[in-house]
């Protein structure tokens, strides 16, 4: 049996990465990045002026000028114009700085009359103020943006500013999400007393969407050796990852680990030393699919989706990882078993910044619906067995 590293890193080695794809810029944000974005220019790529109001040569100031005949107007986008000395011309924000020109005056610190702007009593200013130098941002050519980046409002700012009408991303992975079980029944049709609603299915799609993978489809099966054996040959032959729900115990209609293998995946691994999910297996399929096989309690099922096959997504599509996030226990908790203990968890921070988790009592990896609210889950390390009220412990959001 695997510990939760080990696993986390058989899953990581075993993966292909997903192709990439160009897509228009509009529809980037949520992607992840697969080229490095350059400076197409020095940013601003002029002097550029920062506010409206007049622009003027600081040494006329200097030597006590006060009055500045007006010798012309200039917009944003204009060419630039020259400014003659003793002189000043009326500018506004996002204009380049007229050549000879050096300083701004706000248009709240002038006064304009008789083609002439009289600056306020008292006023001081200073060399090149208001001017938001060229370059001064980054130069031409500098790295902006990393491959592994996943694309945020302000990055696609980036991308355009860089000039480019698309973008090379990482393909969306096409997913399949598969129920099984005999008891399940969809929301929506009649039920008895005996049967259970599916709700791991539209769990899973909603996490996988949430997270951007938006291209998945949902199937249920009944366990029966054939129908599963027809049903996930297809979706092993349309999709790039399979995600099923049950079935992977040690019950005697526990099918899927022998069908999946009977499908020709190859197993990396069956059994995780943690709780819930233990039972997870994870295997590849003969086109490189990676198939995760989870159990079918709704507990676990979320909690090793969100443990195993968000990340081995996230790595697939070429994710740069992240910081690590860690909370301190709010109240102490005792688990016995050598297991990896996942304990869903509401956050809050005290008044000195630290991020405390209050644990959420599930009864069971059956109790799904003590999960609302909750912010994720902590990690209670598989060696110890009592975590005293604030043991920093590693956080995982939903
Ligand atoms: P299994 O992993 O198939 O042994 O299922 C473990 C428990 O989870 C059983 O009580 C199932 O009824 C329940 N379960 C399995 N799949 C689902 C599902 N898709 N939705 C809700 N409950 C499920
Ligand atoms: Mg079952």
């Amino acid at each position: 049996m695997l510990t939760t590293v080990e696993a986390t890193h058989a899953i990581k080695q075993a993966m292909a990465s997903f192709d990439s794809e160009v897509v228009p810029l509009d529809r980037a944000i949520g992607r992840v990045l697969r080229q490095s974005v350059h400076a197409e220019r020095d940013q601003p790529p002029f002097d550029r002026v920062m506010m409206d109001g007049i622009a003027l040569r600081f040494s006329d100031f200097e030597e006590g000028q006060r009055r500045f005949p007006i010798q012309s107007r200039q917009h944003a986008g204009d060419l630039a114009h020259t400014l003659e000395a003793g002189k000043c011309i009326e500018i506004m924000t996002g204009a380049c700085l007229p050549e000879g020109a050096d300083c701004i005056v706000p248009v709240e610190r002038i006064a304009v009359g008789e083609g002439a702007a009289e600056i306020e009593t008292g006023y001081s200013a200073k060399l090149r103020q208001h001017v938001h130098g060229r370059g001064s941002d980054h130069t031409e050519g500098t790295q902006l943006l990393r491959p592994g980046t996943r694309i945020a409002p302000a990055d696609v700012a980036i991308i355009a500013s860089a000039g480019k009408p698309d973008v090379e991303v990482s393909r969306v992975p096409a997913i399949r999400v598969v129920s099984t079980g005999n008891e399940l029944i969809a929301p929506g049709k009649p039920i008895e007393a005996h049967q259970i609603r599916e709700s791991n299915g539209p769990a899973v799609v909603a996490m996988l969407k949430e997270h951007g993978y938006t291209d998945c489809e949902r199937d249920h099966l009944v366990d029966d050796l054939e129908i599963l054996e027809e049903r996930i040959a297809t979706h092993l032959e349309e999709a790039d990852v399979l995600v099923l729900s049950g079935g992977v115990s040690m019950g005697k209609a526990d099918f899927v680990p022998q069908v999946l293998q009977e499908l020709g995946v190859e197993v990396v691994f069956h059994k995780i030393s943690q709780r819930p999910g233990r039972p997870m297996w994870f295997g590849i399929g003969a086109k490189q699919q990676a198939v995760f096989a989870l159990p079918g309690n709704p507990v676990s099922t979320l909690v090793c989706c969100r443990h195993y096959v968000i990340p081995a997504l996230a790595h697939a599509s070429g994710v740069s990882p992240g910081n690590p996030e860690f909370a301190a226990l709010a109240q102490d908790v005792a688990f016995r078993p050598k297991l990896t203990c996942f304990l869903p968890t509401r956050l809050v921070s005290n008044a000195a910044g630290t991020l405390l988790a209050l644990p959420v009592h599930t009864n069971t990896s059956g109790d799904f619906a003590s999960l609302t609210g909750t912010d994720g889950y902590v990690e209670l390390a598989l060696e110890d067995t009592f975590f005293e009220t604030g043991t920093t412990v590693p956080l995982h959001r939903w």
